[in-house]
Parts: C-alpha cells; structure tokens; sequence
C-alpha cells in the first residue's frame, strides 16, 4: 500500500535504499572561528550560517579583515571552528580526523588560488593528474583530457606549465580543480594575477564550469568585476554576513562594499 502510495507522488523517491543526495554542496551552521582567550581573543568568524545548493557560483567580499580567509578556510576543512559545524555534501566534517578530512579535501574539493599553483616540472597532464593521484586513485588520463578540452587546453596537455600564459596556467588550475568532480571548487582570488582580459576569460570559464559541468564555485575576491559573475555575492564584516546580493551588475556590488566599508572599524583602523 505505501509503496502504491508513493507511486502516485510527482517526484517518486529513487528506487532501492539509495540515500537521498545532499540538497547541497556546502552548508554552515552557526561557525565561529576565535584566535586567542579572554581579552586578547580574535572573533574572526561569529556564527555563520549558509547552505549553497549544487551548480551554484558564490562569491564572499569584504573588508580586509572582516573573515574571508578564516570563512574559507573553515569551509574548506583547513581549519577548524571554535564552534558550529560544516557539512560537505552532506558529510558533516568538523569532527573528522586530520587523516579523514585530508583524504576528503583531496577527493571532494577543487581549489584555485591567485598564484596558480602549479608544479613546474610536471606537464600540463601530469599537473591535472595530480589530485587523483594524491587521493590515491588509479590516474585517469581520458578524465585528465576531457577537462583540458573543456577549459580549451586538450592541444597543451604535454607542456609545462612555463610554456604558457597566466591566463592559460590558470585554466590548467581550474582543470585540475575539476578533475575530480569535487563537491565545491574554492576559489581564492583567482584572477588577483591576470590582466583584466584574462581575468574576464578565466571568470568566464568558472561560469561555464557551475552553468555546463554542474560544478559549484565558493569565490573569494575584492573585485566586484569578478563577483559579478557569480550567482550570489556574501559580504562578510568583522566575522558575520553583512549583507547579500543575487546577480548583481559590478557597479551595485562596488556600492555595496563601499557603503561597507565606511562602516567597518577594520577599515577605519587602516585609513588611520
Ligand atoms: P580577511 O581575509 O577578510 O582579510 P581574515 O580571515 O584573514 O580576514 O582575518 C579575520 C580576523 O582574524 C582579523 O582580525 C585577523 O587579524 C584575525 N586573524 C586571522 N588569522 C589569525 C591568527 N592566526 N591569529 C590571530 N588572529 C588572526
């Protein structure tokens, strides 16, 4: 009867006992991140809360200061809140141990960062490997170039990375970021060392990986340029979310971060 029951649902559940796919890539729940004890402590993170759904592009502004390498961190299981917790396609990962959560950052994160962090004496192929390899996987050399052809670098795959542009470079990072098919893909200031020409490539490209390939971005940067591109901008100031935008032009975000800014102490203590 209850089977009979469901049948008649419009969104019928999965067949057999799968469980139910996380509703979300990412999620925080009440996080906090303090350096140091009693009056010299650093409320760096204050109780944040988010959940970022698959195939989503977010990208966290703010203040220097205001918590966005702490944020990302404690997001990417680099670190460890001093309360509340973090769930990775819904694996909750703030109690693991160092062991498990290396093996998981190695087989269900991306991560880009501004100096492009490639090894140069590996090719281009090799550099894209890497992650498997590390995760202890058998390497998968078909994975390796059908994600060099989807950032348009296939005819590459043999070089090293000094035989290429910052633009390119960067797309074998974004490459290796994907090969996985990791859960989230952090991004830390990604086109902080291109031009702006490259930057609007690669920002595209990271579109293209959430829009075609499923892939959900978390992007940290100080370039509303850049946050325009993702699907929703999180300021953060002195360690909580201080407000939120939902695809917004550059010249709103600009607008939004200055307003913060001018209100922020961090940034009053750096004026001074
Ligand atoms: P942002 O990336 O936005 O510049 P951070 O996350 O680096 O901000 O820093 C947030 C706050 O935490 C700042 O006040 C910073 O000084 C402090 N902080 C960051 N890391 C440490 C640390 N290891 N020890 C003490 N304070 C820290």
């Amino acid at each position: 009867m209850r089977l009979r029951k469901r049948r008649t649902t419009a969104a019928p559940p999965a067949p057999h006992q799968h469980p139910a796919p996380a509703t979300h890539a990412i999620e925080l729940h009440g996080v906090q991140r303090r350096y140091g004890r009693g009056g010299n402590a650093v409320h760096a993170l204050r109780g944040i809360s988010l959940a970022l759904p698959h195939g989503s592009f977010t990208a966290v502004m703010g203040p220097s200061g205001s918590g966005k390498s702490t944020f990302l961190q404690c997001a990417a299981g680099l670190d460890r809140p001093t309360a509340g917790s973090v769930l990775l396609g819904g694996t909750e990962i703030t109690g693991l141990s160092e062991n498990k959560l290396t093996t998981l950052r190695r087989s269900r994160l991306g991560f880009v960062f501004q100096a492009f962090n490639l090894l140069p004496s590996l090719t281009v192929e090799q550099n894209v490997l890497l992650p498997m390899r590390l995760a202890g996987a058998r390497p998968d050399r078909h994975r390796a170039l059908e994600v060099l052809a989807q950032v348009g670098l296939h005819e590459h795959a043999r070089r090293r990375p000094g035989q290429l542009s910052g633009g390119q470079q960067q797309r074998v990072a974004i490459a290796r970021a994907l090969v996985t098919r990791p859960d989230v893909v952090f991004a830390d200031e990604p086109t902080g060392a291109l031009d702006t020409g490259t930057a609007a490539e690669v920002l595209g490209l990271l579109r293209h990986a959430v829009d075609a390939l499923g892939a959900t971005v978390v992007m940290v940067t100080h370039d509303p340029v850049a946050a325009s591109y993702a699907d929703r901008v999180l300021f953060l100031a002195d360690g909580a979310i201080a407000d939120r935008l939902t695809r917004a032009p550059a010249h709103e975000i600009a607008d939004r971060m200055t307003r913060l800014t001018a209100r922020t102490p961090a940034a009053l203590a750096v004026v001074r």
